[in-house]
């Protein structure tokens, strides 16, 4: 710590002496008193302290570290000036902040795209990083969210959870037959090329229609604009299975890339007929169709464009905050 930090810790006395954790904690209750605006203040308490490390596959502390992890919106709290037609700096304590965890050797995580496991305290991913990416972590309906270490520990109660379920697959790689269930089909693929059409609801309404209803499906593979599946029946309803009326049908939906082409035409369309210069364009589409509007520079730089983001999945219930984990 050199001279000038010294009056930064003034009324925490023994802070050399407490843990990097420690640290930060002191640290997020001393900037947060600093904040310039109350905006300044939530975006610094809201960082959360972590220091177990991660689960998410691909990721490890950095050599030289200290193993301490912090989650949080790194962005200074800005405001878009109509007049310089730029967006202006009102409060940086956050990036203040910032500043003395990197000396501490923390590091730093944006908690919009990482999230905790309730079990381990593990961290992993709740956005791609890559459009490989699978989700490592049970978003579990009725409780807080398990890393996929966890997970495979005993996948067992995440895995009945899939079951029946023609929405939802198995992200997390686990050896299903090894958890008592039988690969009935794979290959089956679903995106924006022609010919990808498969449809779970199709396949589970099959399977549903031969009183089986022990039937999972697994992600096998994403691509950047399509993905793969199969689907898996637990061997207690095998007896009731009729494999070759199963494997005689065709389990294709409506043409996928047909509605994505026809939903790009009525962008096309729609956006044009905007008016110019009163923000950003923006255009949803789905289904062969397409909405747009256009939102404020304001909106656009608070991440509000393309309206509500999915709940992150531990802040389905209401948590403390600059908390350790
Ligand atoms: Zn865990």
């Amino acid at each position: 710590m050199t001279k000038e930090d010294k009056p930064l810790f003034e009324g925490y006395p023994d802070f050399d002496s407490l843990s990097v954790a420690e640290k930060a904690v002191k640290l997020i209750e001393f900037f947060a008193e600093k904040a310039a605006t109350q905006s300044g203040r939530y975006r610094v308490e809201e960082v959360h302290i972590h220091t177990d490390g991660y689960a998410e596959p691909g990721y490890s502390i950095e050599e030289g570290k200290s193993g301490v992890i912090a989650l949080g919106n790194w962005n200074a709290i800005t405001k878009w000036d109509e007049k310089k037609h730029d967006s202006i700096v009102v409060d940086q304590t956050i990036c203040l902040l910032a500043d003395e965890f990197e000396k501490l050797g923390i590091e730093m995580d944006w908690d919009d795209e990482w999230g905790y496991c309730s079990k381990c305290g593990k961290l992993f991913r709740v956005t791609q990083d890559s459009y490989r990416w699978q989700r490592y972590y049970w978003d579990c309906e009725d409780g807080d969210p398990i890393c996929g270490d966890c997970v495979l520990e005993d996948p067992t109660e995440y895995l009945v959870s899939f079951e029946g379920k023609d929405n939802s697959c198995i992200t997390i790689e686990i050896d299903l037959e090894k958890c008592g269930y039988i690969k009935l089909e794979g290959g089956f693929e679903n995106g924006f090329y022609d010919g990808q059409d498969a449809d779970p609801k199709l396949i589970a309404a099959e399977l549903r229609h031969q009183d089986i209803e022990r039937f999972i499906f697994n992600l096998d593979g994403v691509g950047q604009f399509d993905l793969s599946f199969s689907v898996y029946v637990h061997k207690s309803e095998l007896k009731k299975l009729n494999k070759i009326k199963f494997k005689d049908k065709s389990y294709n939906g409506p043409s996928v890339s047909g509605a994505m082409r026809e939903a790009l035409k009525d962008a096309s369309s729609k956006m044009g007929k905007l008016p110019d210069g009163k923000g950003v364009k923006v255009a949803t589409i789905s289904a062969g169709k397409a909405e747009v509007k256009i939102v404020s520079p304001q909106d656009f730089i608070d991440g509000k464009a393309l309206g509500e983001k999915p709940k992150h999945p531990n802040k389905k219930k209401a948590k403390g905050r600059g908390k350790v984990k």
